[in-house]
């Protein structure tokens, strides 16, 4: 019986799904959970959870107002706000201005420098967008961009990641982060995205990803919060992905590539975009 893990990644989302499940904190988990993560279980009590993310992004615009800076040490390549610092939460820096945190903007870097997105035909499929990129993406007008989640309202399509209504190779590319550890039959969700894409296309995915604790360490019988975020990091992750989680997606059909992006960025682009500690992504192709 393998060990459960006791490291945990670059979360920071104070309990909220990122498939937008309910979000309220489940009680028995919220005794043990931090006085922060108490306060927001109220208030999402009090607040309908379609509202949460506008709240929440409009809360760090209100932050980043004061710390908006004309010729700032910061920058933040998604809403291309310069500070003069983001704002520490944990061992994550999340963007005073629009809320990002590290991994979202080294793959808006990537998308950016090292591939076509954002300047030809493209269509794209973006699973649990946050509201920032989804805003973001929306103001591109070569793509044919469809924003995809469970059951956040402000996304343009709702649905199952394991069983997508969307016909065979009818994606250029389909952008996947932090879900797949939420989703037991996570074959079948590679599986979806390895099918839509087309033969030129290409899924960027990225997970908890601890590749030097061995295999992938998952347990269905696991389901209390509390029992969940001992053994898996987070009280809705299902699994922890170990050194075998390139094997899973090559199972599901694709061709893949880890993309260290950090180690290809210079110093000055690491301090200055704030992407010190993050981890890069799967590149995923037909
Ligand atoms: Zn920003």
């Amino acid at each position: 019986m393998r060990t459960p893990s006791p490291l945990w990644g670059e979360g920071w989302g104070g309990g909220r799904n990122i498939q937008g499940k309910p979000t309220a904190l489940p009680t028995s988990y919220n005794i043990h959970y931090s006085q922060e993560a108490k306060l927001k279980n109220i208030l999402r009590k009090l607040i309908p959870d379609s509202l949460w993310p506008h709240l929440r992004l409009g809360w760090f615009r209100i932050r980043g107002f004061f710390l908006r800076r004309k010729n700032g040490s910061v920058e933040c390549p998604i809403c291309n706000g310069h500070f003069h610092r983001f704002l520490p939460h944990g061992s994550e820096r999340i963007c005073p201005g629009c809320g990002t945190a590290r991994r979202q903007r080294l793959m808006t870097l990537y998308l950016r420098r090292e591939t076509d997105l954002f300047t030809s035909s493209k269509k794209l499929l973006h699973i649990a967008a946050d509201l920032t990129l989804h805003r973001l993406v929306h103001r591109y007008s070569n793509l044919d961009y469809a924003s995809f989640d469970l059951h956040r309202k402000y996304t343009d399509r709702n649905g199952d990641l394991t069983d997508l209504p969307d016909a065979d190779n009818s994606h250029d590319a389909v952008i996947c982060f932090h879900v797949l550890e939420h989703i037991p039959d996570d074959h079948a969700a590679m599986s979806e995205m390895h099918r839509i894409i087309n033969s030129d296309g290409w899924a960027l995915i990225q997970v908890p990803h601890y590749p030097d604790r061995g295999a992938t360490y998952e347990d269905f019988s696991i389901t209390d919060p509390q029992e969940r975020k001992k053994h898996f990091g987070q009280w809705d992750h299902v699994r922890v992905y170990g050194n075998d989680f390139q094997q899973r997606l090559e199972k599901a059909g694709f061709t893949v590539r880890f993309v260290d992006y950090l180690a290809e960025l210079t110093e000055d682009d690491i301090a200055r975009y704030g992407l010190a500690g993050t981890k890069g992504f799967h590149r995923s192709e037909k």
